[in-house]
């Protein structure tokens, strides 16, 4: 796609007259080049005397980063990345993105132990301008960049299309291409900014999550002390399975009954379920439902985000989400026999056996 003509400077294959005229060496291995420019192929260099097809390896990668690098110092602007840290409204912006003009750019000027692509200044600032053509800027350099604490962005080349006109190529490299930073000296003063934010943001969670567990650990107190006075416990206690309710699990607190009478009801439910000849299935969002229809739910825990869930359990109080309490319940019940897990850890089924204990014992009543 490009020659060298013999100022050194980069010629595209539509700039130059066909065959030897073209006047261009190969950028990459020096051999004189032929501008191959008929009607039926895409134009191209062809390296004089040595047959198509037999490419040479480093010519087109050479020529490339080399014309990037005119091109950024003859327009003297560029496109660059937004500069940002984290998502949703405690995102950092350190800058918005968009064209930046400078007033210099310095093609493959040492710079301590590295050498850049390309060095740009503006006023007393610099930005270094890294060309991925083949390979991606190495983890030594960046270190150094770092190091340095110096801006500099890659600009992503690889992706181009070889028969690209000249006028795309150059947008690519100053807009279009992807590009990314990195690194930024600003980066530093965000992270300390975070990280100030996320102390404040913890300070709070953590005064809210003192008063959330004082609050639990009452509401725990208050049904361990409660008398059952729920029928569903009866009708669970009559068909034997009074060991299957009343456990004791993370979050039971959650609710304004003890334990005993919401896994009784929804347990009760399911096994007159199987008994009519229904599918006897508990989900834990069907066992919410049945919970708040009967207003069992305490309100101040049934929403809390999981970080609030864990800041009241970091001294240990076993908290955890209704949905949660249930759901550990029904898994202790699957490894007492009773239920069986149907899938996704959200859904039991009542164990044939225990269905069919039942049904048979109801039979049985009937006589
Ligand atoms: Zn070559």
């Amino acid at each position: 796609m490009f020659g060298e003509r013999t100022d050194g400077t980069m010629a595209h294959i539509s700039e130059v007259s066909s065959g030897l005229e073209c006047n261009c060496l190969c950028p990459g291995c020096g051999t004189r080049l032929v501008a191959r420019k008929g009607d039926k192929n895409d134009h191209h260099f062809g390296h004089y005397g040595v047959e198509d097809g037999r490419p040479c390896q480093t010519g087109p990668e050479t020529a490339l980063h080399r014309f990037a690098k005119e091109v950024l110092a003859r327009r003297l602007e560029l496109e660059l990345p937004p500069l940002v840290i984290g998502e949703g409204p405690g995102k950092w912006i350190g800058y918005p993105g968009g064209i930046y003009g400078f007033d210099a750019a310095f093609l493959e000027s040492r710079l301590g132990e590295i050498i850049p692509d390309v060095i740009v200044r503006k006023g007393e600032r610099h930005l270094l301008v890294e060309f991925q053509v083949t390979h991606t800027c190495d983890e030594a350099k960046i270190a150094r960049i770092v190091a340095m604490d110096i801006a500099a962005i890659e600009i992503d080349l690889s992706g181009l299309p070889r028969d690209t006109a000249r006028a795309d190529l150059e947008k690519a490299i100053l807009t279009t291409a992807p590009r990314k930073w990195l690194h930024n000296p600003k980066l530093r003063a965000a992270q300390v900014e975070l990280e100030r934010r996320g102390r404040e943001r913890d300070q709070v969670l953590d005064r809210a999550a003192t008063s959330l567990r004082k609050a639990y650990l009452a509401a725990c107190a208050e049904v361990r002390s409660m008398r059952t006075s729920c029928l569903a416990y009866d009708r669970i206690a009559a068909r034997h399975l009074a060991h299957a309710v009343g456990i004791e699990v993370p979050g039971i607190g959650c609710f304004t009954v003890p334990p005993r009478d919401w896994q009784a009801v929804i347990l009760a439910d399911a096994v007159d379920l199987a008994a009519s000849g229904g599918k006897p299935l508990i989900t834990t969002a069907g066992a919410l439902r049945k919970i708040r229809q009967r207003g069992w739910l305490r309100r101040r825990f049934s929403g809390l985000t999981d970080a609030e869930a864990a800041a009241i359990r970091a001294d240990g109080t076993p908290f955890d989400h209704p949905a949660n309490a249930v759901a550990a319940w029904a898994t202790t019940l699957s490894r007492l026999g009773i239920l069986l897990p149907a899938g996704a850890g959200d859904r039991w089924i009542l164990w044939q056996q225990t269905a069919g204990t039942t049904r048979g014992r109801q039979a049985a009543k009937r006589f």
